[in-house]
């Protein structure tokens, strides 16, 4: 069994200059110098280089990489809910009835516009990670709402696969502090890879459980698992598994690590390779005794 370690290549952050209007990013570098003093056997450290690489050009780069990720996603987020909301109508057949070809045709057109729009978010949350625009609501809410939510968008797709998902949810749970729309969207990403990467057939666990003065969200599955050398990997911008035959961008996990972190939680993964994966989330409990 393999537990993922804790991230310790904390973020190196640039250096920000401003100087003739103008911002500019360097990285910084320093290297101890260390000599062997001629007739002597010991090395001597006789001081530091400090290394500043000037990566303006780069961040500019990037800053326009972003800007334009969040531009497209914003602009396609609402003819893409349009076309599927018309979709949904058509299959309802209040607008007359549809023939079998129709019928398999308006579904895989229901599908691609639900792909796209899953695409889309994950990019647009992204830019807004990136350019630090994202603000959290971080407020008490019940873990009911945020379960309920989070199964409401994957029942579908369950089924499909004729996967049953357990849901243990103790009752008269107190509040959670949360940013409950992106708690929910966290939960709903780790119901949905646990879907995706499970046999058809099989279950998924999905348990809240209050430890102390936190709150587990733990999402079980009995499919493929992770092997070892990608278990600290898995939660990087665009890493997805070699072999990986599902569609996808490898951007959801982590944005889950950034949406915890930011909210001062935790995300976490346990595997074992070819029987199945947990992966868990943590947040406090609300303090009533305040
Ligand atoms: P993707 O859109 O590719 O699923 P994620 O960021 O959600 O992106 O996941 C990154 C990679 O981690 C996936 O491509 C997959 O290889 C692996 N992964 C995620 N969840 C699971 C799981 N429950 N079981 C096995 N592998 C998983």
């Amino acid at each position: 069994m393999f537990v993922e370690t804790k991230n310790e290549s904390i973020k190196k952050q640039p250096i920000k200059i401003y100087a003739n209007n103008k911002e500019s990013y360097f990285e910084k570098e320093i290297i101890p110098i260390r000599i062997i003093p001629t007739g002597e056997t010991e090395e001597k450290l006789i001081g530091n280089v400090i290394l500043l690489q000037n990566i303006t050009p780069y961040k500019e780069l990037d800053f326009a990489k972003t800007n334009f990720i969040a531009t497209i996603s914003h602009e396609l987020k609402t003819p893409l809910s349009s076309i599927q909301l018309s979709v949904e109508l058509l299959g309802k057949k209040q607008l007359g009835t549809l023939n079998e070809e129709q019928i398999s045709l308006v579904e895989s057109i229901k599908e691609d516009a639900t792909r796209l729009l899953k695409i889309t978010g994950e990019l647009l949350n992204l830019s807004q990670l990136e350019s630090g625009a994202i603000e959290l609501s971080v407020a008490p809410c019940t873990p009911y709402e945020i379960v309920q939510y989070a199964i409401e968008a994957n029942q579908k797709m369950a089924s499909q696969k004729n996967i049953h998902l357990n849901i243990h949810l103790p009752e008269n749970l107190p509040e959670v502090m949360a940013d409950k729309d992106r708690t929910a969207w966290v939960l709903s990403n780790l119901i949905s890879n646990a879907i995706r990467y499970s046999y058809d057939n099989s279950i998924v666990e999905i348990k809240v459980q209050q430890i102390n003065n936190n709150f587990q969200f733990s999402v079980q599955d009995f499919g493929i698992g992770i092997a070892p050398q990608y278990i600290n990997k898995i939660f990087d911008r665009y890493f997805r598994i070699p072999g990986n035959r599902n569609e996808g961008t490898g951007l959801g996990l982590s944005i889950c690590k950034e949406f915890m972190e930011a909210q001062g939680g935790s995300i976490h993964v346990i595997s074992d390779f070819g029987s199945g994966s947990t992966f868990w989330f943590i947040l406090p409990v609300v303090n009533t005794n305040i």
